[in-house]
């Protein structure tokens, strides 16, 4: 049995990085053809670039950016020769809009067979996709990498529980394409609906497309017995299959003969150190229609150090922190929502979903967490539910620095998104 779906998973670095050099060269001269890097380029000459690290001479793109030249002004191709769309989700604020020709789409199909090969996958399986299709990514870029690594497809879309577990009892599904927020509510619907998780015939699910912790999946491998591997990917860097754990879960391999990948401090714009924490920026090195030069991606990750197990010499990420914009600033203290993420989950007694509140009380600011708690641990002792919100806000304490208020709720009972998870309401007086 072959061990990586494409040889170059497992190039040698020295190799790898020269033909990153050599595309990255290409991408310059490519991207001088839009409107946007045509100005933007004026003076740079591929020829001064001598190593992959050269990369630094350029300019970053930002997500402004890319908003200001909606729709078409990041084209280095005329407008026939594009055959697909996508756009963003929005999550912090326009959609951006992404252009594929069928080169470009054929290479993300190929990225995307490679990242399911690499957790797993296998032609033999049946993969659901239970993602949303439309001008989300992870619909359509899903849904062709599957089919391109042989797998029979279910283009299940989001929603409808009863429907989806149909649909993977008839089919045999092996493989869920979920949303992590989603796969823990379903997880509860499928032994709601009266059937063990035990006995469903899946055995890998694919998450991704927001931020979720490590506890997080842990408790969705438990109560579905699966295997969860994070997925990462953006539109803008064509979609999913931008980087993917493989079987040893330690960081997500990023494909570094699709992308440059550098982590930066978002402050001064410079590379952080080896192992640490920063933003992503990364360059699109195979794409023809739509080159996007150290973009910005506000993701913040570090390189996961050392060699991986599986023998793929592509470098791993770690799973993502947050967005730069999810950072929250309350009493002078930084907090992401993943850092109460993390602590909830790591609470036997604690549900599936939760949700941050921030609203002003007099002249000050206060942080409320609603949690939803587990059936079990919900009972009708006054002082046990005290304890417990008591328990949790200490924990959280500990973790944030903060005391928020918590607010316990019966299991199902916050609003659940359809797609993304929606974690933070912001309801303070501006
Ligand atoms: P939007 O930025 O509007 O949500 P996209 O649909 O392109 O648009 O989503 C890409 C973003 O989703 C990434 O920049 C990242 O913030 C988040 N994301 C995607 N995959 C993951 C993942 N595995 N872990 C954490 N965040 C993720
Ligand atoms: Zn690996």
């Amino acid at each position: 049995m072959t061990k990586y779906y494409d040889p170059v998973e497992a190039m040698d670095r020295a190799a790898l990085e020269e033909l990153q050099l050599e595309r990255l060269k290409d991408t310059i001269v490519n991207a001088k053809k839009s409107p946007f890097y045509e100005a933007r380029l004026s003076g740079v000459n591929p020829e001064d670039f001598k190593s992959v690290d050269d990369i630094k001479k350029l300019p970053f793109t930002t997500k402004d950016d890319l908003r200001s030249q909606y729709p078409y002004g990041m084209l280095a191709r005329s407008l026939d020769d594009f055959v697909r769309l996508h756009a963003s989700s929005g999550t912090t604020g326009t959609p951006t809009a992404v252009f594929y020709t069928q080169k470009d789409l054929d290479t993300w199909a190929d990225l995307m067979a490679r990242s399911m090969f690499c957790c797993g996958c296998r032609r033999s399986d049946v993969l659901q996709n239970m993602s949303g299709y439309g001008l989300f990514t992870g619909g359509l870029g899903i849904h062709y990498g599957s089919e391109r690594l042989g797998m029979l497809t279910v283009p299940a879309g989001a929603g409808n529980t009863k429907r989806q577990i149909k649909l993977i009892r008839d089919f045999n599904v092996s493989v869920l394409h979920i949303i992590p927020s989603f796969a823990l509510y379903f997880a509860q619907k499928v032994q709601e609906e009266g059937f063990d998780t035990k006995d469903m015939p899946w055995k890998i699910a694919l998450i991704g497309a927001e931020p979720h912790t490590e506890e997080a999946r842990r408790k969705i491998e438990e109560m579905m017995h699966i295997k969860a591997y994070n997925s990462y990917g953006l539109s803008e860097m064509n979609g999913p299959g931008v980087a993917f754990e493989c079987v040893h879960q330690k960081g997500m391999h990023i494909w570094e003969d699709a992308y440059i990948v550098e982590i930066i401090n978002p402050e001064t714009g410079e590379h952080v150190a080896e192992g640490e924490i920063g933003e992503l920026v990364m360059t699109t090195i195979t794409r023809e229609g739509m080159p996007i030069i150290r973009y910005r991606t506000r993701d913040l990750t570090r390189f996961v150090p050392g060699k991986c197990e599986c023998g793929r010499t592509h470098r791993r990420i770690d799973r993502i922190a947050g967005r730069a914009d999810d950072m929250m600033i309350l009493k002078g203290v930084n907090i992401y929502p993943m850092q109460i993420e993390q602590c909830l989950m790591a609470m036997p007694e604690v549900g599936q979903n939760y949700l941050i509140e921030l609203v002003t009380e007099g002249v000050s600011d206060q942080l409320k967490v609603k949690v939803e708690i587990k059936e079990d641990y919900f009972v009708e002792d006054m002082r046990a539910l005290q304890g417990l919100q008591k328990k949790i806000a200490k924990n959280l304490c500990n973790e944030i620095l903060i005391t928020p208020r918590v607010e316990l709720c019966q299991h199902d009972s916050i609003p659940k998104a359809e797609g993304k998870a929606v974690r933070v309401i912001d309801n303070r007086d501006k």
